[in-house]
């Protein structure tokens, strides 16, 4: 199916002159880092409220793209996505009694029975919920159920345009297993997975040990990415700096064993990090994978009857992506002076095409050329119809960051060519329109 017909595609409309893509040549003093300063920038979304966002068409093609490589990545693993609502009842969250525990990051609501809801920060006991009604028996495991839904999370302090917002998009896995070796099994699918979705977004995220509370083991890492405005103080050996994390037989069990640690869970004298292999930064938490036993099962009553007929409580784990988060972490890592420097796996358009006159008959007719050809090649494209002076145009698409830039002018259209100009490298060539057609798709 062509991408133009596809519901995660932008929109039909893929003429700048008929798009909503409202740009701004300053950022908002409110902005702090490169990231946030950017999307405003951009016109990707703009702030409700603190920490509350709305998602504006670049923004929004971005999130999806985002949302899909990992929905993929959880697929191929073998977790089934389910959705699950964002309003919650606050008797689930008794029975597990975290109601009391979570504290003011819980937003809690009243409806007009005045019966007490809340707006989900997690799912494990809706999910857990989900699971007693329905399984029965060992036999019935593995599972692994997944959604992607929206999480509101009180933060004292929201900063950093999505990076930490309150209401935020979130990936949540939860996993069933009989026991402790099934549950180890399903973390570590879900480590490779996540590995696998950082991956195809261009990013390197390094696993590392996290707090596991008071159950203990080996069983929690957060994934982060290194940006020097990363919320987390984090260590780590620079054997990662070696890791070929495409590759396809990568060894879970010796990524677990080199050093990384962050913020209070590394111990300068527990590390066994020779000081020169030892590196130290900033890392923004993008996941975070974690082993809970029967933490959930036991109180919700989370159980199966196993194979010699005695009901047992399961082993879970949950396994959440921060997608809305990584929209930001990925223009912290891919941006430069004149803007964002989108990876073609979550570009927003895949080309981006100027047309330096709109108003001159043979320029117009090769620009239209190469974005119907493209388009119907299924590749996503916006084309810069309007008005505007040359540099203004070149800075828009500069600031938005398409992966590759086409430029048509009169003298190029003439003698059937275009510039091709790739944002990443920098480097133009002049190209006939076939050969720049096929490149592209
Ligand atoms: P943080 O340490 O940044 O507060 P967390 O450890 O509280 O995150 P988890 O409960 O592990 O978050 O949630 C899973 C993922 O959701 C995180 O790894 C992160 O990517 C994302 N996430 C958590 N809080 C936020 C937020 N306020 N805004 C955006 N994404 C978030
Ligand atoms: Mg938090
Ligand atoms: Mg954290
Ligand atoms: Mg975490």
């Amino acid at each position: 199916m062509p991408d133009a017909l596809c519901p995660s595609n932008p929109g039909f409309l893929m003429r700048l002159s008929r798009y909503f893509l409202p740009v701004m040549k300053e950022a908002p003093a409110e902005a702090e880092i490169v990231s946030h300063k950017l999307m405003l920038r951009a016109g990707m979304i703009q702030q409700q409220s603190a920490g509350i966002y709305s998602w504006l068409p670049l923004g929004y093609a971005v999130l999806r793209k985002v949302e899909q490589i990992v929905r993929e990545e959880m697929n191929a693993a073998g977790a089934i996505e389910i959705l699950m609502p964002t309003i919650q009842s606050a008797d689930l969250w008794r029975e597990s009694g975290r109601y009391d525990a979570y504290g003011k990051e819980m937003l809690r609501i009243q409806d007009r029975h005045e019966r007490d809801m809340l707006f989900g920060p997690t799912n494990e006991e809706m999910v857990t919920d989900i699971f007693r009604r329905h399984v029965r028996s060992y036999r019935q495991l593995p599972l692994n159920l997944y959604h992607i839904q929206w999480k509101f999370r009180d933060e004292i302090r929201p900063r950093f345009g999505v990076m930490r917002g309150r209401e935020f998009l979130m990936k949540d896995a939860y996993s069933f297993d009989i026991d402790f070796e099934g549950a180890k099994r399903s973390y570590e699918a879900m480590f490779v997975a996540y590995l696998r979705a950082f991956r195809r977004m261009g990013l390197t995220a390094i696993p590392m040990q996290a707090e596991t509370g008071p159950i203990g083991g080996d069983l929690s890492h957060e994934f982060q990415i290194l940006a020097p405005t990363g919320e987390s103080a984090v260590y780590y050996d620079a054997a990662f700096e070696e890791v070929d994390f495409a590759s396809p037989d990568l060894d879970v069990e010796e990524l677990k064993r080199f050093y990384a640690a962050a913020d209070e869970k590394h111990d300068a004298a527990a590390c066994t990090v020779p000081p020169e292999r030892l590196r130290t930064g900033r890392g923004v938490e993008v996941g975070h994978i974690f082993y809970f036993g029967t933490k959930y099962s036991v109180p919700l009553k989370g159980v199966v009857t196993g194979p010699d007929g005695a009901e047992v409580p399961v082993h879970m784990g949950s396994y959440g992506i921060g997608v809305s988060r990584l929209v930001g972490a990925l223009i912290e890592a891919f941006h430069d002076d004149q803007g964002i420097v989108w990876p073609e796996s979550v570009a927003p358009f895949k080309v981006g095409i100027v047309n330096l006159r709109p108003e001159d008959e043979a320029t117009n007719g090769v620009a239209e050329t190469i974005y119907e050809a493209l388009q119907k090649a299924g590749v996503d494209v916006l084309l810069d119809d309007r008005n505007e002076r040359p540099g203004v145009k070149f800075a828009s698409m500069d600031l938005i960051g398409l992966p590759w830039q086409v430029t048509v002018g009169p003298r190029g259209a003439a003698a059937g060519l275009a510039e091709l100009k790739s944002r990443r490298g920098g480097d133009k060539v002049e190209i006939g329109v076939d050969a720049l057609i096929q490149r592209l798709t």
